[in-house]
């Protein structure tokens, strides 16, 4: 295919990601999808489950009959495995042409009983998890033509809630790092963007946000009622978006919402 594009997917074995991932097979490129090898290192569980080789292994079985899908894992937050999850890619496609930083994890709780080590968490993966991945990928990009980074921030990136103080200060930070990437790497052909989400029905819903007020029914509704669209986003929302971004080739430095009507600035 003319145009076929080498894509990395971090956080790409479930939800958002694998959403994503879905999308650029379907437009005829080439995925590799990177995640968490174990959900739950000593020492580094979270307050949901996250993604394992067991889910990344399943999600590459089902989207296999769409294109060339493949997976290595990784952890955002350590800047020796980026550097080995792009090697893979490399190995596996030749190249790297559209880096995708969609890994997150969000936590909530009163400001007077929040953890300081949650916190830390929660910017390591979200902010610094994509300087780590893209400093990683920036070799391989540079030597592409018309390469894109597409970085997931949030709806939560462009106006502060109560109770995840720490996830939307990061998902502000990603919009900054996202911004001054685009004009330092825009002399190398580099476009950069954001992806601000709106309400996705995933386990950052369903494990923690909503876990005892409802799950994925409460949800439904909640959203439903809340957004001016009337209903909430789908991970192939986000995906149709992102394959937007990484091709669009006359756009970078944005934080484009897809969000139903939530945000709009
Ligand atoms: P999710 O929990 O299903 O997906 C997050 C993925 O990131 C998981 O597969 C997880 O294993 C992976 N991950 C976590 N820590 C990692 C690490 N250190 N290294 C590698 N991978 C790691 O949730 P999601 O909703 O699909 O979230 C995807 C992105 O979308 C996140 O950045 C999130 O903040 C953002 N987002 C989600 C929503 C929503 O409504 N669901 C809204 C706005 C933004």
């Amino acid at each position: 295919m003319k145009n076929q594009r080498t894509v990395l997917v971090t956080g790409g074995a479930r939800g958002i990601g694998k959403g994503i991932a879905r999308s650029f097979l379907e437009a005829g490129h080439r995925v590799m999808i990177a995640d968490l090898e174990t959900p739950a290192e000593p020492g580094r569980e979270w307050n949901y489950r996250l993604a394992s080789a067991t889910e990344m292994d399943a999600t590459v079985d089902e989207l296999s009959e769409l294109g060339d899908v493949r997976c290595t894992p990784v952890d955002v937050t350590r800047a020796d495995s980026c550097t080995t999850a792009v090697a893979a890619t490399v190995d596996a496609f030749g190249g790297l042409d559209v880096l995708v930083n969609n890994a997150g994890i969000i936590g909530s709780g009163p400001i007077d009983r929040f953890d300081e080590a949650q916190w830390d968490r929660i910017f390591a993966v979200n902010v610094k998890g994509i300087f780590l991945m893209t400093r990683a990928a920036l070799a391989s990009l540079r030597a592409a033509d018309n390469a894109a980074i597409v970085n997931t921030s949030s709806v939560s990136g462009k106006k502060g809630s109560p109770f995840i103080a720490a996830y939307a200060g990061s998902k502000f930070a990603v919009i900054g790092v996202t911004q001054s990437f685009a004009l330092e790497l825009a002399k190398d052909g580099i476009r950069v963007n954001a992806l601000c989400p709106g309400m996705v029905g995933t386990a950052m819903w369903f494990d923690h946000l909503m876990a005892n007020r409802g799950g994925a029914d409460a949800f439904e509704k909640n959203m439903s009622e809340a957004i001016p669209l009337g209903r909430p986003q789908t991970a192939e929302d986000m995906g149709q978006a992102a394959v937007f971004l990484a091709t669009a080739p006359n756009v970078t430095g944005i934080a484009l919402n897809v969000a139903g009507g939530v945000q709009m600035h």
